[in-house]
């Protein structure tokens, strides 16, 4: 079964994310549970929580099929030791939201090193960081996103990835959610058969497979290899539709949410419709 939705907006409360989900016929979703841009939020209310819950069941929507994001300022790999301590409250803050809501997972970016500090130090802090994250909650997987690669985010090749894994020490507890336009935009190239193959058996080589939880399925503005992480329509970028006809029509995608992350709203629906229609019934 293909999961196949959008990052839909949670304005007005989480509990109107699964709402917004169906509107345009989605069958996952992803969303913030609070404002992304912001450090601190008030905790959720009983009626955000009961509201999100029965909106999911009322919906169709198990917790394997929602992916929720956590805010973009969290840097888990950060130089600092404030902007580290502070990133990991943060992180803690959002799994515990998760919990609350009876979700499974929480996708994020792995973190920066600012050149401040070494790539592998960075790494080493992020695996740490989430250490500590699971040693405090119940339930909820971290789920790492690949990443473009742009200033010095790390999480652009899979060594990274694995690097991360490697040194969690709960590895139940850990996954790994792959973007499109990151994998295209970091140099992974997908355009065709054989590349998006190559791609896919080099993830199961270096990382494995069984650590996929979700994909994020957004066409690329910039080139292959430029490392600017600039999402586009489905079809309308420099990746193209080719490789979500392989994403859609590959038995190792399903199951896990595949998340739109493109920038027009107005086309998410269409674009589900567009994607649901590529898997040929075998
Ligand atoms: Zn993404
Ligand atoms: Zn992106």
């Amino acid at each position: 079964m293909k999961y196949i939705g959008a990052h839909v907006s949670a304005a007005g409360g989480v509990e109107n994310a699964p709402l917004n989900a169906k509107k345009i016929k989605a069958t996952a979703f992803a969303l913030f549970t609070k404002n992304q841009r912001q450090w601190t939020a008030k905790p959720l209310s009983e009626q955000n929580i009961e509201g999100f819950k029965q909106n999911c069941r009322n919906n169709g929507f198990t917790p394997r099929q929602i992916l929720p994001h956590d805010s973009y300022l969290i840097n888990l790999g950060h130089p600092d030791p404030d902007g580290l301590e502070k990133s990991r409250a943060a992180f803690l803050d959002e799994m515990m939201r998760c919990r609350q809501l009876g979700l499974e997972y929480l996708n994020f970016h792995p973190g920066s090193h600012l050149k401040r500090i070494s790539e592998s130090e960075s790494l080493a802090r992020i695996a740490d960081s989430i250490n500590i994250a699971l040693e405090n909650t119940t339930g909820v997987t971290a789920v790492i996103e690949n990443t473009a690669g742009q200033g010095t985010n790390l999480g652009y090749c899979f060594e990274h990835l694995a690097q991360i894994i490697d040194g969690v020490e709960d590895k139940s507890r850990v996954g790994v959610c792959l973007d499109t336009c990151h994998l295209f935009a970091a140099g992974y190239d997908i355009r065709t058969a054989a590349g998006y193959d190559a791609t896919m058996n080099d993830f199961h080589r270096i990382v494995g497979m069984d650590y996929l939880k979700g994909m994020h399925l957004n066409d690329s503005k910039k080139a292959r290899e430029s490392r600017v992480d600039r999402h586009e329509s489905i079809g309308k970028g420099t990746l193209g539709s080719d490789a979500f006809s392989f994403i859609f029509n590959d038995p190792r995608t399903d199951d896990i949410p595949l998340i739109l992350e493109t920038p027009n709203t107005d086309l998410w629906a269409k674009e589900i419709e567009m994607l649901k229609a590529m898997t040929i019934d075998a």
